[in-house]
C-alpha cells in the first residue's frame, strides 16, 4: 500500500487547493489500518491510527495530514485480510462537521472473516476485536456517512459485495486495473463530484475520511 501515500497526499491536496476558497471548504481526517498483531507503526498498540488526534475534523489541517501520512508505513500481518472493521469503527467515533460526511476507504485488500474473505485468513471468525461488521456499518449509515471505496486490487471484492447487502449505497471506483500514479487523478475526480453533487443538494461543508 506505500505506494499510494503519495497519492493520497496528492488528492488531499488537490481537494483542498480546489475547494477551501468556496463554501464547500473540506476537512479531512486519515485513518490508516495495518493489522492486528502487527501493530508496531501506531504507537498505541492498536492495529489503526487515527488523524487528527483529537479526532475533532474541524481541528484538521492540510500540514497535519501530510506529516500523518509521512509517518504510515505499509505491511505487516502474516495474511491478506486487514483491520479493515476497525477501522470503519473508528470512522463512527470522529467529531464530524455538520454536512456531508464521505468515507472514502482505498483498500487493495479486504477485511478478517470467511464470509468477508475467501483467501487464507488468520481470524476466519472475523475481527478478534469482536467487532460486528454488519452493526459497525449499520452504526455508519445511522451517522449518515457515506462510504465509498477505491479498490486498488480486485482481493477486496468479497469485501465489497458483503458490505453491500447491509449498506446499499456503497460507490466503488474500480482502480485493480489502473496505474498507481493514476490513483490521485481518479480520487480528485470522483471526490470532487461527490462534493459537487453534495453542494447542489444542500450547499453545506464536506468532511472526508481517507482510510
Ligand atoms: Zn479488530
Amino acid at each position: 500500500m506505500g505506494s499510494y501515500f503519495p497519492e493520497v497526499k496528492k488528492t488531499v491536496r488537490a481537494i483542498v487547493e480546489k475547494y477551501n476558497a468556496t463554501e464547500a471548504s473540506t476537512r479531512f481526517s486519515i485513518i490508516g489500518y495495518t493489522d492486528h498483531g502487527s501493530s508496531a507503526s501506531y504507537p498505541d498498540h492498536r492495529p489503526i491510527g487515527v488523524y487528527p488526534p483529537s479526532k475533532d475534523l474541524e481541528s484538521s489541517s492540510i500540514e497535519g495530514v501530510f506529516s500523518f501520512i509521512d509517518n504510515l508505513s505499509a505491511g505487516g500481518g502474516g495474511d491478506a485480510p486487514e483491520a479493515m472493521i476497525d477501522a470503519l469503527d473508528e470512522t463512527t467515533k470522529l467529531i464530524w462537521r455538520d454536512g456531508n460526511k464521505i468515507v472514502y476507504v482505498v483498500a487493495d485488500c479486504g477485511a478478517h472473516g470467511k464470509d468477508l474473505t475467501p483467501s487464507a485468513d488468520s481470524y476466519p471468525e472475523g475481527c478478534p476485536c469482536k467487532l460486528n461488521w454488519r452493526s459497525v456499518l449499520e452504526n455508519m449509515k445511522s451517522k449518515n456517512i457515506g462510504l465509498r471505496f477505491a479498490k486498488v486490487a480486485n482481493h477486496v471484492e468479497t469485501t465489497i459485495s458483503a458490505f453491500k447487502t447491509v449498506y446499499t449505497g456503497i460507490e466503488v471506483m474500480d482502480l485493480s486495473a489502473a496505474p498507481h500514479e493514476q490513483l490521485s487523478v481518479f480520487m480528485v475526480s470522483d471526490i470532487s463530484s461527490t462534493i459537487d453533487t453534495g453542494l447542489e443538494l444542500s450547499e453545506v461543508p464536506t468532511s472526508m475520511s481517507l482510510i
